[in-house]
């Protein structure tokens, strides 16, 4: 059984207006057997810096492509700044900047090239052309690297690029899919800083990750998205907050033979708390990984279920679950 929790808004911030309001989106793509959205409503207001966080494949990209007019929901419909996604495409792709999670660079391509490049795109011409390459590259902190061809910069710099480049048309929405994946602590606080700045320019920023501690601090609300629902949303703090009072436990062990560890994950797969696709094992080093529907109580009844039936335990931890380990595809 999957827990969930009251969702709410308290506290979220007084709204000038909405500028995300997603209602009943459905999405299936062809030869899924499970919707990767389903039923999923989520309001943003105007300002809000907003994380959507999940395991993998719980439709965080889905979401934020549907918002990017790049996917069409087969039900429901997303109002962005009062514009239907359905219906006045072009009016929305003039409000967003998308930038997807894994993005192609022209790697010898220099910073400045790339981005007067993406700027005479959009028809920005002449003297405004340079002024806005000049405070782009100020804003996400390049200016020294103008010269620099995009291959020898970091995954951070090139990240800051990739902003700058859906900041080009001046977006009210920017949509960041695992903006933060793959930063080390330093470049994540860059980007952190980079977002508040973004955010008291007036924009408001929906951003993607699976690890929680990645955006945590960076967001003002957080959604938490399982199989293709919001299942939770409100403040940073008070989402943060009921993830960890969640009841779960990852246990993790160590027995003395190929055989013990088939006879223990077949105990795994018989006992009433584990959590469905959470089950790893290590035939090499003779490890079983799982995720346990409850607190220590239920690791220890695990624990004695193996003992009482003759499985070698040579080792036996459990700690509280990991965020990505919360919401498993069922
Ligand atoms: P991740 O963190 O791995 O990027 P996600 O939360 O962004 O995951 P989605 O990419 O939205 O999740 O995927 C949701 C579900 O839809 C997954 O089961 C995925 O396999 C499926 N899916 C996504 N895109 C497609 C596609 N183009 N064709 C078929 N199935 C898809």
């Amino acid at each position: 059984m999957t827990q969930t929790f009251e969702s709410s808004t308290e506290d979220a911030g007084t709204p000038a207006y909405t500028m995300v309001d997603a209602r009943n989106l459905h999405k299936n793509y062809p030869g899924q057997r499970q919707p990767a959205l389903e039923d999923f409503s989520l309001t943003i207001p105007e300002g809000q810096i907003f994380g959507l966080i999940g395991a993998n494949g719980a439709g965080k990209t889905s979401v934020l492509k549907i918002l990017a007019t790049l996917n069409k929901p087969e039900k429901g419909d997303a109002y962005v700044a009062g514009y239907s996604v359905r219906r006045n495409p072009q009016e929305v792709r003039r409000i967003i900047g998308y930038m997807p999670d894994n993005y192609g660079l022209y790697q010898d391509m220099q910073v400045e090239e790339y981005l007067d490049f993406f700027a005479a795109c959009y028809g920005i011409r002449g003297k405004k052309r340079h002024r806005l390459i000049n405070e782009l590259l100020e804003l996400v902190d390049l200016g020294d690297r103008r010269k620099e061809e995009l291959r020898n910069l970091s995954r951070g710099q090139k990240q800051r690029l990739c902003l700058a480049h859906t900041l080009v048309h001046d977006p009210k929405l920017l949509l960041l899919d695992e903006p933060s994946s793959g930063l080390d602590p330093r470049a994540r606080i860059e980007m952190r800083e980079l977002l508040r700045e973004l955010s008291h320019m007036g924009k408001t920023i929906i951003l993607s990750s699976h690890v929680l501690s990645e955006i945590q601090l960076m967001c003002d609300a957080l959604g938490i998205m399982a199989r293709g629902q919001l299942i939770s949303y409100g403040p940073a703090e008070t989402v943060v907050n009921q993830i960890e009072a969640l009841p779960r436990r990852a246990v993790k062990l160590r027995v003395l033979s190929q055989e013990d560890l088939k006879r223990a994950a077949d105990l795994a797969n018989a006992f009433s708390g584990l959590l469905k696709g959470s089950l790893r094992l290590d035939e090499i080093n003779l490890t079983l990984d799982a995720v346990l529907d409850g607190d220590d109580r239920t690791s220890a009844s695990f624990l004695t279920h193996l003992t009482i039936s003759g499985v070698f335990v040579a080792q036996y931890g459990q700690s509280t679950a990991r965020l990505e380990e919360l919401f498993l595809r069922n």
